[in-house]
């Protein structure tokens, strides 16, 4: 085929749900965070795998991935959105029964106004200053947002994926400064936040890279694999150059295979003359420059020229590649392209 071929295992993401959710007390509620079509692995077929794990409430950045969300799950699931009440948004919100995370005063005004009588939740911001209330907004709302009884209130960690980082007690001792004894429930973790401990747990859990098998889980069962076909090989000489601009030059003579993905589909440049693929077990560096459709593959020291190459396989995941280009596995996630042939293993 001419394609790559991306498979996605959804048995693996509802075994990484189900090992977050043992990290927690059984009191706990161990959510999902789906937005970004599912880090871009097909928000629909991953909510409905961890729906059928038992997945109960499911977070989005806006409303309209909600609606995707919605269309996919049914209704008998919560669908959180962290963007809130956006000007707009309000049909999709009421018709799909999306509940808003209100960032703002205005966001709340909004919201009481356009839909009186519909759920919703509020941000706080416990100092990442991204999104959220700032304790003088909260203090200002509070007792009006109270009263109307929030399903749930969050904030979210900026540094939890750094065990270390003073910054965790900071703003978990905010997070209970400013939403402790109000009765509604509290969500402060996503995936770095879980494991950082119990205290960070509260009510509600809301995981997502850990769920997709990336870093900070360590233990994370791996649920991408992308393998390349090799379109054709070819004889390099030693000193001749491969690719756009002559970024790499053999200093033997080579064998090098041209493989059908470049950074049209999410193989990010940056990985030019960095990224390893894999024959099986057997590394082999890319080299040259990464153009749009292509990458050229330095396969000298195989014993015979393979049909595909692996970028993302079991000796070689998406947090290594994530290295390779000074990134981190999110956006190796959400950067996998829409040419590729996908297949989902364990869905229904
Ligand atoms: C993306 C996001 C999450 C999920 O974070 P992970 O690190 O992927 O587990 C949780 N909460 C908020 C507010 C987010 O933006």
């Amino acid at each position: 085929m001419g394609t790559g071929n991306l498979t996605i295992d959804l048995d693996a993401v509802a075994r990484n749900w189900k090992a977050l959710d043992r990290l927690s007390a059984p009191s706990v509620e161990t959510a999902a965070t789906v937005k970004a079509d599912g880090y871009g692995l097909g928000g629909d077929k991953v909510a409905r795998a961890l729906l059928d794990v038992g997945v109960r409430s499911f977070f989005v950045a806006n409303a309209s991935e909600g609606t995707a969300i919605r269309k996919a799950i049914g209704d008998a699931s919560r669908i959180f959105c962290y963007s809130g009440h956006m000007a707009g948004d309000t049909d999709l919100i009421g018709g799909f029964g999306i509940v808003p995370l209100l960032n703002s005063v205005e966001q709340l005004d909004r919201h009481f106004e356009a839909l009186p009588n519909m759920s919703f939740g509020i941000q706080l911001d416990t100092g990442m200053n991204r999104l959220g209330m700032e304790p003088e907004d909260w203090s200002a709302v509070r007792n009006t947002a109270l009263s109307r009884n929030p399903q749930i209130l969050i904030s979210h960690l900026a540094c939890a994926d750094d065990a270390k980082n003073a910054m965790n007690e900071r703003q978990l001792k905010r997070f209970r400064e400013m939403a402790y004894g109000e009765g509604a429930r509290l969500s402060l973790a996503a995936t770095g936040g879980i494991l950082l401990g119990p205290e960070f747990h509260f009510d509600l859990t809301r995981p997502g890279i850990g769920l997709y098998g990336g870093l900070p889980f360590r233990d994370a069962c791996p649920v991408v694999t992308l393998s390349l076909p090799v379109i054709q090989t070819r004889r390099v000489r030693a000193g001749e150059t491969v690719g756009y601009g002559n970024s790499w030059t053999a200093k033997r003579d080579s064998l090098i295979a041209t493989v059908a993905a470049g950074y049209a589909d999410g193989v990010l440049r940056s990985l030019s003359n960095r990224a390893t693929l894999m024959a099986g077990g057997s590394p082999c560096p890319l080299v040259g420059r990464v153009s749009m459709d292509l990458v050229t593959v330095d396969i000298t020291h195989l014993d015979h020229a393979p049909e595909t190459l692996d970028l993302i396989c079991e000796y070689r995941g998406i947090d290594e590649l994530a290295a390779a280009a000074d990134t981190i596995g999110y956006e190796i996630l959400t950067s996998l392209g829409a040419r590729y042939t996908r297949s989902y293993r364990g869905a229904k």
